[in-house]
Parts: C-alpha cells; structure tokens; sequence
C-alpha cells in the first residue's frame, strides 16, 4: 500500500505538494488552519489564496519566471495550469483574477479521493510519519516555536533583511577596487569589492536616503515587537545623523584606495553571494525604499552607476529557515528521514518559486517511501538553480532567493546581446529540464489525461 502523508498548509507550496502526492496514490491529509485561524495577510478561507500581488510573473519563456514556468508545465504542476485557466490579460506576465485561481485549487483538492482538507492549526511537526511542511512566511507561532526547537532556534527566522545584490560583471573596477578590512583574510586580493566615497559623496548619498520614499509597514508587522529589533535599515540611520552610516555600515576603517592611496570618507562594501563568485551583496544595506527609488540611490555609488541589481533590499516579516544549514536540494530535512520542507519557509520567494518547491518536496518524498532515489533538478534549469543556491548559499549570511538568471551557472561562450543572453540560458534550461526528466518518466503526471484517482467512482 502507498504511505500515507501529512502536509501542513494549503497555500500554494502546500496545494501542490498534496495533489502530486495524492496523484502518485498517497492518501494526504492536508492542514489549514484558516478559517478558524488567520495569518495577519489571508483574507479567506480558500487553499492557494494570492496574498498580495495578482501576476506570477513574466511568461516570457526567456525571462527568469518564464523559464520556471515552464519547467513546471513539463513537471506536471497543478497550480500552474490553474493559474493559465484564470489568467487575464497583463501583456507579458501571467496574472490571474485570484477568486477564480484559488477557488480552482481548491476545488481541485477537495474533490479529489486521496485528500482530505483538515481545518486546523498544525501546533508541532509530526516526526512519526511522512511530512512535508509548507505553512508559509507567517507560520502560526506555535508551529514556529516548534520548528524552532527542531531546527535549533539560531536556524529560524521571523523577518527578511535583504540586502541588494548586484551582478559582478557591472560593478565599474575602475572607481571600486578588491580588498579586506586591514588586509586580513586567505586572499591577497581581497573578497570584499569596496567602493570609497569623498565627504561630499556621502552627504549626497546620506541625504539621498532620508527623503527616499519607504514601504509601509503592514499592520501584522506593526505589531510584532521582533520586527526591526536587530537590523536597523539605512535609510533609519541615515536619518540618526550625518555620521551614522560612516561609523556603522559605511567606515572606512582598515582601507586605502588603490586609485588615490588615501582613506576614503565612506565606504560601501559587497560581498560575494554566489559560489561562481558572479553576485554581490552590499553589506548591511537592508531597506524599505520603494525598489525604483533604491535603484536610482544605489546608482549613486561610486563604482555602481551602471549595476545592474538582480535583487533590490527588503524587509518584511518572514519566517524561514537557514535552508543552507538544515536542507538538502531534495527539500529533505537533513535531520529527518520523512520529513521536507516546501515554500517560502525554505528562503525561496515568488509565488512560482514555492509552487515548484512543492511539487519538488512531493516529488521526492513520495519516491523516497515508493523506494526510489530523489531528484534533483539540474543547476542548470531555473529549479535546480534555486534549490541549489538556497541549501548551498554561505549559511552565515542567508537570506531568501527569488528565480531570476544571475543564479544559473554562467554560460560556456560569452554572449554580450542581453536578447542572445536570454535566449541562451531558456534554451540551455530547457533542454536540460527535457534530458533529466527521462529519468523521471514513469513518475510524471501527464495533466492532459484524467488521472486514474480523479476518474468518477463507477
Ligand atoms: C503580505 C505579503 C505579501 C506578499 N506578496 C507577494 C507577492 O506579491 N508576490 C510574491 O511572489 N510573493 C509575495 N509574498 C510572498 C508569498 O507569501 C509567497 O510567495 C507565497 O504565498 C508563499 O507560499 P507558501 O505556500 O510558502 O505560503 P502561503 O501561501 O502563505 O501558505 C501557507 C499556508 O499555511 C497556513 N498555515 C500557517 N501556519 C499553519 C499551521 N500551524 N497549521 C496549519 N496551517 C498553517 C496558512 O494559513 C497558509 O494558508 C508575500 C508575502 C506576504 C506575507
């Protein structure tokens, strides 16, 4: 007999995760606390609710949505074939009327005869059988405390400070120069990118700060006494006064610039984010400037005019794990045999981003108790770049990870049109996607046929 498995969630890793279960033959009792029990930012009852935002993203196939997206569709995603069924029209993204996207899902879920919904708060993690936890950036605290205690608390956090990360290859190393705070550290050349300001630079900059326009906070933000206690965002000091970002964040202590030889006012520092050594994260450069704002403030930078950002800062409340330190690329709990973890609880962002951990999570858990090896999804695909990058991402610094191509190893040949670029890696993702999958060829859910679990009992 196939196992049966818990899910707890049923937003949108969740709803995933329970179908692919329940289509593989699992029984899935699934875990929703709504209605009886609220997140701060659901509004209804029903499973795979939109919290903000109605669009999924790009559908362009070469953009890096687009590509996930697709990868699903030949992963068999039930989510996403809901999203197309209730999309309207929004040029190039896919953007869905949302009552009929979640009320699809959950249709789909309540009908179907392996699942069953259970309206309840989960208040622990089952460790006697099969389970994947998918409860979201605003797990209940009760289960949070509990996960806490299972990870290690040191592992679980309850709010994003993102950093912006820029792209190596357009940082301007002729005003930015490599080097570490005294000369300490392996390499001689330096593993921070540094880039000086002059005093009137950083008073620009400073001021720049304090008259950018911020995102406001939510009202369950407001209210949790945690949120902000630890990290401070820029612009907040900036407005503490004229000096505090020079002696916090921005000293220049420890350095000489190579390209005047003296000290520098200010200093803004970047580190590498990415194993290729491809992404910069500006240190201690958590925000909650509006994005195109930021963008334009960050330009200010001596050495960034030109960067191209893959992220932008910012902070919201968000409970997620150190993936790097407690997950396999698999989704699997490295503690626990049977039990995984799917959504945004695994720091990866984007609603496509955590339907495709949940169908990764299902995936795999339903092989490993059919007796089957996992799957991990090639590095070079969209999914296999945001699995890898989340469990292999230094864990001392970790923070969530959106789809987007400066995760995706880089190309063999150097392509300067960005269009070719583009083209370049969806079509290397693709195909790569298609190879991996014959492995997987029995085990995929062809949506186009009723499966045998949804035919009407007879
Ligand atoms: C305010 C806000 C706005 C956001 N806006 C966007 C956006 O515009 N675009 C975007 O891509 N991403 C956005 N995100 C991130 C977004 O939450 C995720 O992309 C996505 O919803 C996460 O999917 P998930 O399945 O991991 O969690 P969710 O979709 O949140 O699902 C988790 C589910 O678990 C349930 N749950 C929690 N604890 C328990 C428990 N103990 N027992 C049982 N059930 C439980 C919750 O009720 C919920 O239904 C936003 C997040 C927040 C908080």
């Amino acid at each position: 007999m196939t196992p049966s498995v818990t899910v707890i969630g049923g937003g949108l890793a969740g709803s995933e995760a329970a179908w692919q279960l329940a289509e593989r033959g699992h029984k899935v009792r699934l875990y929703e606390m709504r209605p009886a029990k609220t997140t701060g930012a659901h509004v209804g009852d029903r499973l795979a609710e939109l919290v903000c935002s109605n669009s999924l993203g790009s559908k362009l196939p070469d953009r890096a949505t687009g590509i996930l997206q697709n990868e699903m569709k030949m992963l068999g995603s039930l989510l996403l074939r809901c999203a197309e069924e209730a999309a309207v029209p929004a040029g190039g993204a896919l953007a869905v009327d949302r009552e009929q996207f979640a009320e699809s899902v959950t249709r789909h879920l309540h009908d179907h005869p392996n699942i069953a919904i259970v309206r309840e708060e989960a208040l622990r993690t089952p460790l006697d059988r099969p389970t994947i936890v998918a409860t979201g950036p605003l797990t209940s605290p009760a289960l949070a405390q509990n996960i806490g205690k299972l990870a290690g608390e040191e592992y679980l956090y309850f709010y994003d400070a993102i950093s912006p990360i820029a792209r190596a290859s357009t940082i301007d190393m002729s005003r930015a120069f490599s080097a570490n705070r005294y000369g300490r550290g392996e390499e001689a050349a330096g593993d921070y990118i540094n880039c000086p300001m002059e005093k009137e630079e950083y008073l620009r900059f400073v001021n720049a700060l304090r008259t950018a326009e911020t995102i406001e906070l939510r009202d369950f933000e407001k209210e949790d006494p945690n949120f902000f206690e630890g990290c401070v965002p820029i612009e907040a000091l900036a407005k503490r006064g004229d000096d505090t970002l020079a002696f916090g964040p921005m000293r220049p202590v420890g350095l000489t610039n190579p390209h005047t030889g003296g000290r520098p006012h200010a200093v803004v520092q970047l580190r590498q984010d990415d194993l290729a050594g491809s992404l910069y994260n500006i240190v201690g450069f958590q925000t909650n400037i509006r994005w195109k704002q930021q963008a334009a403030i960050l330009r200010m930078i001596p050495g960034l005019e030109k960067a191209s950002f893959v992220r932008l800062g910012q902070m919201h409340r968000n409970t997620f794990l150190n993936a790097p330190a407690l997950l396999e690329p698999t989704m699997r709990f490295r503690k626990q045999e049977q039990l995984y973890f799917a959504g945004q609880i695994t720091g990866v962002e984007g609603y496509v981003g955590n339907v495709a951990t949940g169908l990764l999570a299902a995936l795999n858990l339903s092989r490993r108790l059919r007796g089957m090896s996992e799957w991990i999804p090639p590095v070079d695909t969209m999914l296999g770049a945001l699995c890898y990058y989340v469990t292999h991402a230094e864990a001392k610094h970790f923070q969530p990870m959106k789809a987007n191509l400066g995760i995706l190893p880089p190309l063999g040949a150097k392509i300067r049109d960005k269009a070719r670029r583009r083209r370049a890696y969806a079509e290397r993702a693709g195909a790569s996607m298609q190879a991996s999958l014959h492995a997987l060829a029995d085990d995929m859910i062809n949506l186009n046929q009723q499966s045998a679990a949804m035919q009407p009992q007879a």
